[in-house]
């Protein structure tokens, strides 16, 4: 008996999140997310329509966890736990979680996200889906009690999970960065992570996604500072301006407003997940956009984009389709299948990277090829990461010094170079520090 972890999915790629925790004789499964490439090269001939997709055909092809690697654990299960509302973390909940018969548990951000998108692909669970508040405790069983702890990151109500049993605690810290100066919502909790830490951590899995990258990644407040000189510092009077950026970003999206407003635009949202996630935002009493217009659907964005075409200069456009996206609003304005007709001097605003993969490299630059022989003046990259560098890193672990670490999220040179950074703080490999792949068992306590 004791603690034992299954790397289910998200160990040595970047997507698909899902790891079971088994403590005696229950597990916890915490995220259940789809790897976005592979969901987006599946689904992106279905014109935004809903399509029954089976859990065996998502996953072989690769957009969900393959959690048949648990079936001799999927009666043990007693709670689905997503750590926070991106997709790669809960994506992949319609599909899996009836599997199980246990309720699902995640901050109030997650859980609207997670009713939204239930409700847009007209999926009934029958899991009871239970909302908890960031910060507090809830007790699954006699043995185990769920912590969740405020994390920053780039979607509000990030939560690290701490597991805490008669063994010690168990971390799952996936996503993260330390942001002191975030725009939306509190610092991380780090009096709850120290304390969890002199409680005694047996283990904790570690986003490492940055993991090569020296020092810290920089607050969202920096971010705000490069859309800021952009839109101020360029004279865009009478021309279109749309930024494009990720629809869950609601910090983000929460300076874009306030800089539309600062220009004497209107804000106004195209698309189906920027209106999933700013209505969640608000559904959770997050944020009010009361003065954005928010367009949700095919029609009546044509129809407005139609309308803005003749006075481009009174509105701020935030659109979807930030990773050229094919379905997205500004492809299908670039390709000519939504009008709006770009003059020269219009501007399209990226507050994003580039995804790295090989998919969002092609549609990215497809679309900039498009929107540049159309006259778009381009700006990109005023972003900064939702994920912590070494330094994030680094802090994370001083802070609730776990006996073991696993990296997680990344592919297999970021979890060498988490190595590298762990060692040097004392991690032993195979002793200390366990780089585990897909559909390993690690024993723990
Ligand atoms: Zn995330």
């Amino acid at each position: 008996m004791g603690i034992e972890i299954c790397a289910v999915g998200g160990y040595g790629e970047v997507g698909k999140n899902m790891t079971a925790i088994r403590v005696d004789d229950e597990v916890v499964i915490c995220d259940l997310g789809i790897h976005l490439p592979n969901w987006i090269r599946f689904t992106e001939h279905d014109e935004g329509e809903v399509v029954r997709y089976s859990r065996k055909k998502l996953i072989d092809e690769g957009a969900i966890p393959d959690d048949s690697i648990i079936n001799d654990w999927r009666a043990k299960v007693v709670a689905l736990v997503p750590s926070h509302a991106h997709l790669d973390h809960v994506g992949a909940v319609p599909f899996l979680a009836r599997r199980y018969e246990c309720p699902i548990f995640g901050s109030p951000f997650t859980m609207e996200v997670l009713k939204t998108i239930l409700h847009d692909e007209r999926i009934v669970l029958p899991n009871e889906l239970k909302t908890v508040l960031v910060g507090s405790r809830v007790r699954i069983s006699q043995k185990i009690e769920l912590e969740f702890i405020h994390m920053t990151h780039s979607t509000p109500q990030t939560t690290m999970i701490v597991l805490h049993t008669p063994y010690g605690g168990v971390l799952y810290g996936c996503d993260f960065k330390i942001d002191d100066s975030p725009t939306l919502g509190p610092k991380p909790d780090y009096a709850a992570l120290e304390r969890a830490g002199k409680q005694g951590l047996a283990c904790a899995m570690v986003d490492s996604l940055y993991a090569d990258h020296k020092g810290k990644t920089p607050s969202e407040a920096y971010a705000k500072e490069l859309l800021r000189e952009v839109m101020f510092g360029e004279n865009f009077r009478g021309h279109g301006l749309i930024v494009t950026t990720f629809s869950s970003h609601i910090a983000r999206l929460a300076s874009i407003v306030e800089f539309a407003k600062k220009l004497k635009r209107k804000p106004i949202f195209l698309g189906r997940s920027l209106s999933k996630y700013t209505t969640a935002a608000q559904e959770a009493g997050l944020i009010k956009f009361d003065d954005v217009e928010i367009v949700k659907y095919g029609r009546k964005v044509r129809r407005r984009l139609r309308e803005i075409e003749r006075q481009k200069g009174e509105y701020l456009i935030c659109m979807t389709g930030h990773q050229g996206e094919p379905n997205a609003v500004l492809s299908r304005i670039a390709d000519g299948k939504l009008r709006f007709h770009f003059d020269k001097g219009d501007a399209v605003l990226f507050s994003c990277h580039v995804i790295p993969a090989e998919i969002n490299r092609q549609n990215r630059q497809v679309l900039e090829k498009k929107l540049a022989d159309q006259g778009v003046r381009m700006y990109r990259d005023l972003h900064v990461s939702g994920h912590g560098r070494q330094d994030d890193i680094r802090q994370l672990v001083s802070l609730c010094k776990p006996k073991m670490l696993i990296p997680m999220h990344s592919e297999p040179p970021m979890m060498d170079a988490f190595c590298e950074v762990s060692k040097q703080m004392g991690y032993k490999i195979g002793e200390t520090l366990f780089p585990v792949r897909n559909g390993d068992r690690l024993k723990i306590v």
